[in-house]
């Protein structure tokens, strides 16, 4: 059974100006696209056939470089679009708001704590917020297509993620990957990140 590259919830232009529409293009329809089929190749007539992507990564050998650049790549993409959307962005609101202010003490700290660690990754990667079965939240990074669910992973479950790939945002921002960090939070979903919140 092959993984299929998921359908975009949104137009290539709808997080315009955070997120700009040629980069969204090229990075869903290009960069997203050759992981997903680069992950099927991979697991083609293997063990992990039949496995979901979540079971992949979790028993993922990390010396195969391969499956571990690309199934990461598959899983990390299919977040980070279903956690952006237009319209979105501002403060959160229900329980994850709630867990942000316990955790982070307000949301601004929140705000700095993530941002740094998405700012701080050198060369790519991904910062992460993730949820453990306790309830904490806790803010992570990881390199290339590395991820929380992996062996090398804080453990906890991805409810949100910034890409920080130059990829994503070399075309309108250049080096100013800060700008970027900052223009992400006028498009997150707090709706999306407080569903996948509240279902583990
Ligand atoms: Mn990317």
């Amino acid at each position: 059974m092959a993984f299929e590259l998921p359908k975009l919830n949104y137009a290539f232009d709808a997080l315009e100006p955070n997120i700009d529409a040629k980069t969204m293009e090229i990075h869903y329809g290009k960069h997203h696209n050759g992981y997903t089929n680069n992950l099927n190749n991979l697991i083609s007539e293997t063990e992990n056939e039949n496995k979901d992507i979540e079971q992949i990564l979790k028993s993922l050998d990390l010396n195969n470089n391969g499956l571990r650049n690309n199934a990461g790549g598959y899983f990390n993409h299919n977040l980070f679009w279903e956690i952006m959307g237009p319209n979105c962005g501002g403060v959160p609101k229900s329980e994850i708001s709630e867990s942000i202010n316990s955790n982070f003490g307000s949301f601004e700290n929140f705000k700095n704590e993530f941002s740094k660690a998405a700012a701080t990754r050198f060369g790519s990667g991904w910062a992460w917020l993730c949820s453990h079965e306790n309830g904490q939240l806790e803010i992570c990074s990881t390199a290339n297509q590395d991820n929380p669910l992996m062996s090398n992973g804080c453990g906890g479950n991805p409810i949100l993620c910034l890409d920080v790939w130059e990829h994503a945002y070399y075309l309108n921002y250049q080096n100013r990957r800060p700008d970027y960090i900052n223009a992400f939070f006028n498009v997150i979903n707090w709706d999306e990140v407080n569903k996948r919140f509240t279902e583990k």
